[in-house]
């Protein structure tokens, strides 16, 4: 059983969808990271307990409830990082 922010693993995953669709900002990993690390320090932290089968319903419902706030926290924290690029 591990203990898990399961809003890293969604952030993670919508950063690289949306990032896929921008071309207007720099993707070099440490841009990247840091649009994921704002991102994340703006949205609540959500753990579960993993033990493989059960987490993932738990992690789809949420991904849903969550979105929205992933999807806007996520275009901010682009917007922040593409101004004050620290590479
Ligand atoms: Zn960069």
């Amino acid at each position: 059983m591990k203990l898990k922010n399961y809003m890293e693993d969604a952030v993670r995953e919508a950063a690289a969808d949306l990032l896929a669709k921008r071309t207007d900002v720099c993707k070099c990993s440490r841009c990247r990271l840091d649009i994921i690390a704002y991102a994340l320090n703006h949205l609540p932290a959500k753990y579960v307990v993993t033990d493989k089968g059960h987490t993932y319903t738990r992690v789809a419902e949420m991904a849903q409830q969550f979105h929205t706030d992933l999807v806007v926290a996520l275009h901010k924290a682009i917007k922040h990082v593409g101004k004050n690029p620290r590479h």
